[in-house]
């Protein structure tokens, strides 16, 4: 398992020297530190966790996300659900695992599953700003697995671009 913080760090209570530094710089937060040592417990009971790359978690008011690495959610396999619901009971916030990606269209896809992607356009701002529009329909409005505005903000976290789901 790979982790924001180092390995002697995850199994224990304290940070050392070089990951206290990374926090004090703002390179990783609390909620790294967190979910890391969650899931670094939970390997015990879910061995597949052990080829997991965290790369970095982020934390809205009602949600939690884990970013793994590319190709991570398949070395998962059927476990997704199990890990997503210890973490959500330990945290007490809903949980979802996306996989890093520069691929907007498929970091957005993971985002809504298994709400359906109807389009996504992308539009330039005169100050070169990229805004993606994701269309969904009207009818999957309240199948989003968290709030529209908390995806949006995690979507503008991880890629530094302007989004706004529309329903059609
Ligand atoms: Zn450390």
């Amino acid at each position: 398992m790979e982790a924001p913080i180092c390995n002697r760090c995850l199994a224990s209570r304290v940070l050392c020297s070089s990951c206290s530094e990374k926090l004090r710089k703002g390179e990783i937060s609390e909620i790294d530190i967190q979910v890391s040592r969650e899931m670094f417990f939970l390997r015990k009971r879910i061995k597949d966790i052990n080829h997991l790359k965290i790369c970095k978690v982020l934390e809205n008011k009602n949600s939690i996300v884990v970013l793994l690495g590319d190709g991570d959610l398949d070395k998962l396999t059927g476990k997704v659900l199990a890990v997503v619901r210890t973490l959500s009971r330990r945290l007490n916030k809903r949980v979802r695992l996306v996989e890093n990606t520069s691929n907007v269209k498929k970091l957005v896809e993971e985002f809504i599953s298994p709400v359906k992607l109807l389009g996504l356009t992308v539009k330039f701002l005169p100050n070169n700003q990229e805004v993606y529009k994701i269309i969904i329909s009207k009818e999957d409005m309240n199948k989003l697995p968290i709030k529209k505005e908390e995806i949006e903000n995690f979507l503008k976290k991880i890629t530094k671009k302007e989004f706004h789901i529309e329903f059609y």
